[in-house]
């Protein structure tokens, strides 16, 4: 089975975006292909050697059907409107219908020059490619949802970010490029009847369950602040940082979505910023409830032609609960423990506070918890951190064995919820050395390892401990 493209979103008037060809790069080549996410699109892996993938999605002779586009958006940026962003270096090449029916935007991610790139290169480094490439995979693996990545393509060409840098192609895969920033591009430039059919697009596209609701609009709206809680609810469960959650970065169906300098907590550190350009720590790890809630007033302003004001305060106003019910709820799923609503809360934030005082390593420190294994430095790595845990750690216990005909079950789900492995910075950055070197074999080894981070592998078992020393030193901005 071959591809079947259909491009709806290349009918929709005109000016929502320009039509654009990618500008190849020089001498790219494949790095890596997704086999699993593939077959998943329904495409036999094997018709796709590499030479067939670069023509097909990096060339002027792109495969027939396709219909790429630069999207126009806008959004807040660092809580700053910008009336001046689209799609700069990335292209909306065409949609694909699965035989399970469903659609998925193909996307090609450093694809060259467009008319919103204002004064940039419309290119992506190598360094963010593998990054993107490799976490999309990680939050796959773990449960959260994401967007995907079908490709990524290496090149001969440099240009200039951390010095000069080689150019990469990511192939991003995904059922929806819409950010909250099309919306706002939409309100604030007073299109107004593109605003309500943008929506309509939306619904009928994404939520066409609300397409029969009193105001479908409505209902649109409280489903994406729904999943947006919960979306953000997962990532601070597993000390997820994105790093940059402004509202071109915010996908309309609650996707994880535009990985910048993300972050994977080595150390539970509450006040952790993953991007170093963000100085007031807007974006830091502890924050990211309340800015998604930020995020999510900025897309009801926009809404405002089609929704009672009323109406999405009601909604908003709903978030923190939704949050905390999410949080709470995987927290304990994680942890083993019976129980329902936010049952436990105690327990967890007193949890979290020990490991933010002590520095421990949440991912680590869960999983050896329901493993019944030694916590050793994973709780800390302050003299007396296991004397700190020894009364949380009977309260734990004494939590778990509460309901004990459920125990059996609830360890096992929280087996398959608890990663042996997390895409750490220092990961990425290993792959990253070795793939500037031209050698891609790390990034094929830990797409691999991330997409089934639950399965302890003895070849990689150094990754399943405490990083080197030097991860600390890691520095990462959003220039990508
Ligand atoms: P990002 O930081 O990737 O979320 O991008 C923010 C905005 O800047 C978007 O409108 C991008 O299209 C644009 N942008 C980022 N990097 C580049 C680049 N190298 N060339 C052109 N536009 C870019
Ligand atoms: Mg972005």
């Amino acid at each position: 089975m071959s591809f079947n493209f259909d491009n709806s979103y290349a009918t929709l008037p005109e000016h929502w975006f320009e039509k654009s060809k990618p500008t190849p790069l020089k001498d790219t080549h494949l790095i890596s292909f997704n086999a699993p996410l593939a077959q998943q699109l329904g495409l036999n892996p094997c018709d796709w050697t590499p030479s067939k993938l670069v023509s097909a999605f990096t060339s002027e002779t792109l495969l027939e059907g396709l219909d790429p586009l630069a999207m126009k958006y806008t959004g807040h940026q660092f809580g700053v409107y910008n009336p001046d962003l689209g799609d700069g270096r990335g292209l909306l090449l065409g949609e694909h219908l699965s035989p399970d029916g469903l659609r998925w935007d193909l996307h090609l991610k450093g694809a060259g020059q467009t008319r919103y790139s204002r004064f940039a290169d419309g290119r992506a480094v190598l360094r963010s490619s593998i990054r993107e490439f490799l976490v999309s995979e990680a939050m796959h693996g773990l449960g959260i949802p994401t967007t995907r990545a079908l490709a990524i393509f290496g090149s001969e060409q440099y240009t200039m970010r951390n010095g000069a840098e080689p150019c990469a192609m990511v192939l991003r895969v995904t059922p929806c490029h819409i950010r909250f920033g099309h919306f706002e591009y939409f309100y604030y430039s007073r299109q107004h009847d593109d605003l309500q059919l943008l929506a309509d697009y939306v619904i009928e596209r994404y939520y066409p369950e609300f397409q029969q609701a009193t105001n479908p609009y409505l209902a649109m709206y409280q489903e994406v602040v729904k999943r947006s809680a919960n979306l953000v609810a997962l990532w601070q469960s597993y000390g997820f940082v994105h790093g940059v959650m402004n509202t071109d970065n915010m996908s309309i169906i609650g996707e994880s979505f535009d990985y910048g300098p993300f972050t994977f907590m080595d150390r539970y550190e509450p006040d952790h910023i993953a991007n170093k350009n963000d100085h007031q720590g807007r974006y830091a790890f502890s924050n990211q409830p309340s800015m998604m809630q930020w995020n999510l007033a900025a897309l009801a302003q926009s809404l405002l032609p089609l929704i009672p004001k009323e109406e999405l305060e009601k909604v908003l106003e709903g978030y923190a609960e939704l949050y905390f019910n999410a949080f709470y709820a995987q927290m304990r799923a994680r942890l083993a423990l019976p129980g329902s609503g936010l049952e436990h809360r105690e327990l967890i934030d007193q949890f979290l506070n020990l490991l933010a005082e002590l520095g421990g390593d949440l991912n680590r420190a869960i999983r050896l918890l329901v493993e019944e294994q030694p916590l050793g430095d994973a709780i800390g790595i302050q003299e007396g951190a296991a004397d700190a845990f020894s009364d949380w750690l009977v309260r734990y216990q004494e939590a778990k064995q509460r309901e004990p005909s459920s125990l059996n079950s609830r360890v096992e789900t929280a087996k398959s919820k608890n990663p042996v492995y997390t895409l750490r910075n220092y990961m990425c950055q290993e792959a990253i050395r070795d793939a500037q070197d031209g050698d891609y074999r790390k990034v094929n080894d830990l797409l691999a390892l991330v997409r089934e981070p639950t399965k302890f592998s003895k070849s990689m078992a150094e990754y399943a401990g405490t990083p080197p020393d030097w991860a600390a030193g890691i520095m990462l901005t959003c220039s990508s």
